[in-house]
């Protein structure tokens, strides 16, 4: 199939429409078949229960061409078991986890013509997500639901090379202990918006967040994990109910462990141990690890060994060898890259 004239490497990541997207309906209390449809809006009553109460959950994936010409996709079957887990959650209806897999694959089939080439370092964003429909002015969730996936090109995450980011420590909190910070839900990104614009304002590029009981520990950024790495070389990565479980960082933790060899610690990680850690990264499925150089905590100001030049040598072997897999170089485990086509 030829694919659109689009000069991928220069793509930021921004909305672009592609040809086809999935739609399913929830209506008495069952899902309809679904369908791939061409229409990218949604017409809903001014009363939905989205727009009203915020009762929306999303997914966040990518699809892209190996060396050998495949168009494969990640671990899907994750983002559908914790789209299982957020939806529970939020009392909406859970899309089959196995249908979920089967919609992310029709859809970028679809879309093929806008899958981006091997060796542009752009991908296909898959964007699965629901939402309450109906109309509900008392407060309770909605009775009926529409789940959709939609796609769009996005560029290289590091454009010229990965350059570690300075980082703050947030005045705000990003979930409270028995909270939502566990699920995918719309309502954490809403409440991040006025910390993460301040940030921007203050010259940071992103927030660390502590936990909002005690503010001694290390939770994550508005939208990735942490990964340290201590000086003898021990991989860490903060433990809380109130962190999103990422499926990166969890990818990242069994490359280390079993490919690498190396040691691994998931636990709750004291704002007082960051200063001496040699390296820092922030991992999700955007930039699979972006490099910290440094946090500015008020006053206090920690200059990762790693320095501002490039990643640290064990976030770049983690990161080399992630990647590897993904692209289809290193045999990774067992059922990690799904083909699409
Ligand atoms: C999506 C997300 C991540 C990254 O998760 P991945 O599955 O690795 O993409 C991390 N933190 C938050 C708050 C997120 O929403």
């Amino acid at each position: 199939m030829a694919k659109k004239d689009i000069d991928w490497s220069n793509l930021g990541f921004d909305y672009l429409k592609t040809d086809y997207r999935y739609v399913s309906n929830f209506k008495d209390g069952a899902w309809d078949e679904g369908e791939i449809v061409t229409d990218n809006n949604i017409t809903m009553s001014e009363c939905a229960c989205v727009l009203q109460y915020a009762q929306t959950c999303f997914e966040g994936l990518k699809a892209y061409t190996t060396e050998d010409g495949r168009i494969v996709c990640f671990r899907p079957d994750l983002n559908a078991e914790r789209m299982a887990m957020t939806a529970k959650r939020l009392e909406m209806p859970v899309f089959d986890e196995k249908r979920f897999v089967d919609a992310v694959v029709e859809v970028v089939k679809a879309n093929e013509a806008w899958v981006p080439p091997f060796g542009s370092g752009a991908t296909l964003y898959i964007r699965p997500y629901m939402f309450g429909i109906n109309s509900v002015i008392g407060v309770k969730p909605a009775s009926e639901y529409q789940f959709r996936i939609f796609t769009t090109p996005v560029g290289p995450y590091f454009k010229g090379g990965a350059k570690p980011i300075v980082i703050t420590v947030s005045d705000f909190d990003r979930a409270a202990p028995h909270g939502t910070g566990n699920i995918k839900a719309g309502l954490n990104y809403a409440m991040s918006l006025h910390p993460i614009m301040e940030a921007h304002r203050n010259g940071f590029a992103e927030n660390m967040y502590l936990d909002a009981a005690t503010r001694t520990k290390v939770e994550e950024t508005g939208g990735a994990n942490f990964i340290f790495v201590t000086k003898d070389g021990t991989i860490v990565t903060p433990k809380s109910d109130s962190i999103l479980p990422s499926i990166t960082r969890r990818s990242l933790m069994t490359v280390a462990e079993d490919i690498l060899g190396m040691k691994v610690e998931h636990r709750e990680v004291y704002f007082d141990e960051v200063k001496d850690f040699a390296e820092c990264g922030l991992c999700g499925t955007a930039a699979v690890i972006s490099p910290v150089g440094k946090i500015v905590h008020g006053d206090q100001e920690i200059a990762f060994p790693s320095g501002m030049e490039e990643m640290g040598p064990t976030i770049k072997k983690l990161y080399d060898t992630l990647t590897g897999i993904q692209m289809g170089k290193i045999e990774g485990p067992e059922g990690w890259v799904k083909t699409i086509m």
